[in-house]
């Protein structure tokens, strides 16, 4: 999906990370930063960049494949790839080269340092990342239909929902849909917790019958073109209580009230406030244990995180998910999640699935 020019611009896009870290290369080992750069899609893959070269380094698996999805060029390794990496620098007379600190093995990085003496080695840490906050319109059309996958995924699993349907049951329902609708797979392990359950914000579906007269929360992503969507949403089975609905009216106007603060220049932090402080109003900010949102892309969870201590400004162009939600240990949890798009003067909200309090 990514045209060569696309690929191009993003790699002029690291030289001045390169001038800053005062090196004459930058060697990309985290797969979703190689893909972005690349184009390549394999499993296995090391990307050296220069000013004036690309090359990629894999296996003979991908000998095919490789020069295929990628314009750069392809060097095809027999054994360890920062081997043959290593074996190119010094080819390049390169001297120093620049290398993702948190995201580079430490056997790569002990090769490195055997096979590549004469490089100074320069650690920098979410250089790429914070480069692919912004998406180009491409990549939003890819969110966009993993998004809409999504819901329509989550309704034809919700039309089979029957009485003696177990969380587990529901969750391959939905991965089965998924699937079905065209998705590469899912974006995470579905989520689908029913009553108690739900107060685990990250709970494994399980063997219990989905329950009556309870919360059920469904957190759910599916995989298009490499990019994700991720979507929560929780209903109540048979009879509401009324503290489902309490929570559930708290958690839509803290979500409303975040997305409404979406736009430009306005920062993360200001959008987790704003969520934040309608439920503190509702006496339940003590119940709002993670974070707002976070960025979305070729990864589930990407820069910015829409968090108390994230002073990043909102550009246009970016993809963050909205997901407040609150957790009562003895009775359940409620959160409800979109993906949205910063646009020129606010957002547009991706998600079509409806979020006004359901009953199933
Ligand atoms: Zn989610
Ligand atoms: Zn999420």
């Amino acid at each position: 999906m990514s045209d060569t020019t696309e690929l191009s611009s993003r790699r002029e896009r690291l030289i001045p990370i390169l001038k800053e870290a005062r090196a004459q290369a930058f060697l990309i080992t985290a797969l979703p930063n190689v893909r972005y750069l690349s184009g390549f899609t394999g499993s296995n893959a090391a990307l050296l960049i220069t000013h004036s070269r690309a090359l990629l380094f894999t296996d003979p698996r991908y000998a095919t494949q490789a020069p295929q999805e990628s314009d750069c060029e392809v060097k095809i390794a027999k054994g360890p790839l920062v081997k043959d990496l290593s074996t190119w620098t010094k080819r390049l007379r390169l001297t120093s080269a620049a290398f993702e600190q948190n995201r580079i093995s430490f056997e790569a990085y002990s090769q490195l340092q055997e096979h590549a003496p004469h490089l100074r080695l320069r650690a920098v840490a979410g250089s790429v990342e914070k480069l692919r906050m912004t998406k180009s319109p491409d990549e939003i059309n890819a969110i966009r239909a993993a998004v809409q996958l999504n819901s329509t995924a989550l309704q034809q699993a919700l039309d089979r929902l029957k009485s003696s349907t177990r969380e587990a049951d529901l969750a391959a329902e939905i991965e089965y849909r998924m699937r079905r609708l065209g998705a590469e797979g899912t974006a995470f392990d579905t989520i689908v917790a029913s009553g108690r359950h739900s107060a685990l914000p990250h709970a494994h579906p399980t063997d219990a019958i989905i329950g009556r007269d309870q919360l059920l929360l469904i957190d759910m992503g599916a995989k298009v073109a490499g990019y994700s969507s991720d979507m929560t949403r929780t209903y109540v089975v048979g009879k509401p209580a009324r503290k489902a609905r309490r929570m559930y009216g708290a958690v839509l106007e803290s979500q409303l009230a975040a997305i409404d603060t979406v736009k430009p220049g306005v920062t993360c932090a200001a959008v987790d406030k704003a969520a934040r402080d309608v439920l503190r109003k509702h006496g339940m900010d003590k119940l709002f244990v993670h974070s707002t949102g976070h960025g979305l892309g070729l990864e589930i969870h990407e820069f910015p995180r829409i968090g108390r201590k994230d002073k990043t400004k909102l550009e246009v162009g970016m993809t963050i998910t909205i997901e407040p939600g609150v957790y009562d240990e003895e009775f359940g949890g409620v959160r409800i999640e979109d993906t949205v798009v910063v646009t020129g003067n606010g957002c547009e909200i991706l998600t079509p699935t409806d979020k006004s309090f359901t009953v199933l």
